[in-house]
């Protein structure tokens, strides 16, 4: 059966504009890091990728490294590309990044223009697009000039290979550093992408959001479930078909603490009195800190459902917002 997209797919939706720029991006985004990968099964990944988007999500994030194998969750968007959301590319945010690991010697990693413009081609041809929305470098390079980095980024951009180019995993130092040579070149960078969670506060020690919105950039955020965690799943163990039980799976046993489910248990208690699960009170209390966008992973089709019912009940009360704070600081 050929793919008919919800025809109410934008009525539940909210959709922000992403920093200065007239771009906007659902509140809620899919990524694409786990559970598309070769190790996964295809037919699964068709069903998270069309229910998102029915859902209204209509922003899909990757990079080059995603799978495993690497690269193999790119070959995956290709194959739906191909087969399912072809008519709807004018309705999609497609984004790639590149700087971990991807390939052996010393072009397959970091900032330089080599590995960027390869790789940004490598990624059009598994993906079997034209373009990306979004290129990314995906972490700070230490040892490459920024002039180096950003001015790929431009490259690509001038090529027509992403619309636009952001950065990832860049503290407030590095995002002030990188605009800074930006501005030299002429380049406007959309958004930084990052980890933030009410398990993981390092953004707010360094005022990050508040970095991004002084210098008029998005906001996206990975892992904001902490791969999991901040979920009811491991409140009654390790379940097998779990991140943390998955040999691929990033998330390890060992980071599941009894201290942590405490703390979850606690959270959970209060996401039940706002009538809601914990995935929805832990992405709205990203939501509520005024980012752009909360990039979620998914292994099941009911999890897109629960996670963009999140929107149902965003606000917060003083009381609650305090009780979350004392959880977290205890
Ligand atoms: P999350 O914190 O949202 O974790 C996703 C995992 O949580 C899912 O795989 C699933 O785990 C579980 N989950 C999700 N929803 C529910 C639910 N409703 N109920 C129960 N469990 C749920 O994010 P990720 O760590 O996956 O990161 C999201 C995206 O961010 C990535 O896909 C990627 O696109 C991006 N990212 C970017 C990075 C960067 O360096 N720029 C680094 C990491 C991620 P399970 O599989 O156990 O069911």
């Amino acid at each position: 059966m050929p793919y008919l997209a919800d025809e109410n797919r934008y009525e539940k939706m909210e959709y922000n504009y992403t920093g200065n720029s007239g771009l906007k991006l659902p509140a809620i985004s899919l990524g694409l890091w786990h559970n598309f990968g070769g190790v996964d099964t295809l037919e699964n990944a068709r069903k998270m990728l069309r229910k998102a988007f029915d859902l209204g999500i209509t922003h899909f994030d990757l990079a080059n490294n995603y799978g495993p194998p690497a690269g193999s969750a790119e070959e995956t968007m290709g194959i739906l590309m191909e087969k399912d959301f072809k008519p709807y590319r004018d309705e999609l945010i497609i984004s790639s990044k590149a700087g971990y690991y991807m390939w052996p010697g010393p072009y397959g990693e970091w900032g330089s223009r080599k590995y960027l413009i390869s790789s940004i081609d490598q990624s059009l041809k598994r993906m079997g697009l034209d373009y990306v929305d979004i290129f990314y470098h995906h972490r700070p390079d230490p040892d490459t000039p920024l002039e180096e980095t950003i001015g790929a980024l431009k490259q690509i951009q001038d090529q027509g290979k992403a619309l636009y180019v952001g950065i990832s995993n860049y503290n407030s130092e590095q995002t002030k550093a990188a605009v800074e040579v930006a501005d030299k070149m002429g380049v406007n960078l959309l958004l930084n992408q990052y980890n933030y969670s009410i398990f993981d506060r390092w953004s707010e020690e360094e005022d990050l959001l508040g970095t991004l919105e002084e210098v008029g950039m998005g906001s996206i955020i990975f892992s904001p479930l902490a791969q999991g965690l901040l979920t009811d799943k491991y409140l009654g163990g390790i379940p097998e078909d779990s991140r943390a039980a998955k040999e691929s799976g990033f998330l390890k046993e060992e980071s599941i603490t009894e201290e942590k489910l405490d703390k979850v248990r606690q959270l959970n208690d209060i996401a039940a009195d706002r009538g809601q699960s914990l995935s929805q009170m832990a992405l709205a209390w990203i939501l509520e800190q005024g980012v752009t966008s909360v990039l979620v992973g998914a292994s099941k089709v009911e999890q897109i459902i629960e996670n963009a019912g999140t929107l149902n009940n965003t606000g917060f009360t003083n009381e609650e917002l305090a009780a979350i704070e004392a959880i977290v600081a205890d």
